[in-house]
């Protein structure tokens, strides 16, 4: 049996049709336009163009949207002014600071300036507090589309073995708390694996969903998996270049191998990476409907 692929593509293009007809109506209905920042220091590649697509997606969707580059070298305090001008700033109603940050920045220092009402990364300890006591906030993005693609592609969550691998405070931890609140798309039985795990897979062997996010390339094979199990693959390796310079990247799952014995599972790329922006212009709308006392 070959899997069904789950198209984080499809899934995104579909919740950003439906983002346009909100962003339009917000327009017209209540002169209300969704503003967001993406700031961006140094000029790391990979950041650079996370950015560029994130500013991409915005205009796509018609927000007033602002890429603030700034230099390698800022400083820590230079850094945090700027946050707090877009703090005060009635028109942006989404501050994104691209990580990772330099050395001499303090990365924490940082997020938590941001306005938690403008947090739509969803990193700061309010919306991480509020998500853990199941409140109404900014879900961080990767989790928040990886429970969207859950929840569309039909997989029932109730009462099922959900097992996380990777515990960071972006994706791992974040996804647990998700998917053991107990409400539609969550209510599993949930369990964190990480390099202190012993015998990875006894856990990984019986999960009905196994949600990847290790950052190692094919660290899980098919002998780690159920048969029909989900499979949601969240990492990104790049593995090597094509002679024209692209990328060659691979999951954390051993894609060709896996797809013979699960039920369903996500590729890479065009798996769980559309999401992630999507979620994150989904937050900024929420941001600028909050804002407006909507
Ligand atoms: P991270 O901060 O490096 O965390 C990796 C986690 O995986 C850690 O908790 C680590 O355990 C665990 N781990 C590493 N190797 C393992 C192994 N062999 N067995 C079991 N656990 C292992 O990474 P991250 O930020 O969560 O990102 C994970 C992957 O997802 C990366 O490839 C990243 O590029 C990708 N990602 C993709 C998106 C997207 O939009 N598609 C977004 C975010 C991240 P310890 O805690 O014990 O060290």
């Amino acid at each position: 049996m070959s899997a069904k692929i789950i198209s984080g593509k499809e899934v995104a293009e579909t919740i950003r049709k439906e983002l346009k007809v909100e962003v339009d109506e917000l327009k017209e209905k209540y002169g209300v336009t969704p503003g967001l920042v993406t700031i961006l220091v140094g000029e790391n590649p990979a950041s650079v163009s996370y950015v560029t697509a994130k500013q991409k997606a915005a205009h796509e969707l018609g927000f007033y949207s602002i890429q603030d580059n700034q230099p390698a070298d800022i400083a820590e305090d230079a850094l945090l002014a700027l946050i707090e001008k877009y703090n005060n700033n009635p028109a942006i109603h989404g501050i994104l600071v691209q990580l990772p940050l330099p050395r001499h920045v303090n990365e924490t220092k940082v997020l938590y300036a941001i306005n938690p009402d403008k947090d739509v990364d969803g990193f700061h300890p309010v919306n991480v507090g509020k998500m853990v006591i199941g409140e109404r906030c900014f879900l961080p993005c990767t989790p928040h589309g990886i429970l969207e693609l859950i929840i569309r592609s039909g997989a029932q969550t109730k009462g099922a073995e959900v097992v996380v691998v990777g515990r960071s405070n972006i994706v791992g931890k974040p996804m647990v708390n998700l998917m053991l609140q107990k409400r539609a798309g969550g209510d599993a039985t949930v369990t964190v694996c990480h390099t202190s795990t012993k015998n990875m897979v006894e856990h990984t062997k019986r999960a009905d969903i196994l949600i990847v996010a290790a950052g190692r390339p094919k660290v899980i094979t098919a002998d780690m998996v159920k048969d029909g199990a989900v499979v949601i693959d969240v990492g990104v390796n790049r593995i090597g270049k094509t002679p024209e310079g692209k990328a060659i990247l691979c999951g954390d799952v051993d894609f060709d191998a896996i797809k013979e014995k699960a039920s369903a599972i996500t590729p890479v790329p065009g798996g769980v990476g559309p999401m992630t922006i999507t979620m994150l212009m989904k937050n900024t709308v929420q941001a600028a409907k909050q804002a407006a006392g909507l």
